[in-house]
């Protein structure tokens, strides 16, 4: 499983970025969160769950 962001809800809150145990989510130099290296997803879910946008889904490699 991988993080998938919806951009319309997003607000770039960053509540995402200190939750993630794999450090995926970051703040670019714009000030916006955005993400990398999603491959390290352990799928537990803390991104999601911290969101206040529920912005947050998750796909499979597989779809
Ligand atoms: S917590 Fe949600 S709204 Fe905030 S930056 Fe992360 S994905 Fe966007
Ligand atoms: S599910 Fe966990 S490991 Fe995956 S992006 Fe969210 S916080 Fe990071």
């Amino acid at each position: 499983m991988f993080p998938s962001i919806n951009w319309n809800k997003c607000t770039h809150c960053g509540e995402c970025i200190p939750v993630c145990p794999e450090n995926i989510f970051f703040f670019d130099y714009d000030g916006l969160m955005a993400y990398h290296n999603s491959y390290k997803c352990v799928g537990c879910n803390q991104c999601s769950e911290a969101c206040p946008e529920d912005a947050i889904e998750f796909e499979d490699y597989d779809d």
